[in-house]
């Protein structure tokens, strides 16, 4: 097993974490990680939509990128799975029809990404 040098966030994003929210995600409560998730692109975040995963194979590789990031890394797990605050695709495809998403917690239950979601959202890692 490789020891990942990789997850954890530099200090000036855990300071501007701190200072805007108090918390880092790590410890931050549901609404605190919906405001921290909205914040991120709010300031510009654009995350890698395609390719959509289209086989098993495709799917498994984006969940182990995931796998190895902390809970802080908000900004990489929103990024690799292609996160948006809006539906998707010709089908409009959204969390609340995806099989991981709890819709009373309102929460994404991909144990790779363990998230707050509101129902509108997406990622590309959506299955029915
Ligand atoms: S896997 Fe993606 S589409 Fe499905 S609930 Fe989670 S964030 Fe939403």
């Amino acid at each position: 097993m490789s020891e990942n040098t990789n997850t954890s966030i530099s200090d000036e994003e855990r300071q501007a974490y701190l200072d805007k929210f108090g918390v880092t995600p790590a410890d931050a409560n549901h609404d605190i990680l919906m405001q921290m998730i909205e914040d991120q692109f709010a300031n510009g975040l654009k995350t890698q939509v395609e390719p959509f995963p289209e086989t098993d194979r495709e799917f498994g590789k984006l969940l182990d990128e995931l796998r190895p990031l902390s809970a802080d890394q908000l900004r990489e797990k929103l990024d690799i799975s292609g996160w948006l605050l809006e539906p998707y695709g010709e089908d409009q495809m959204r969390c609340q029809e995806c099989m991981y998403y709890l819709v009373h917690k309102r929460w994404c239950d991909l144990p790779e990404l363990d998230l707050p979601a509101k129902p509108e959202w997406w990622c590309r890692l959506w299955r029915i």
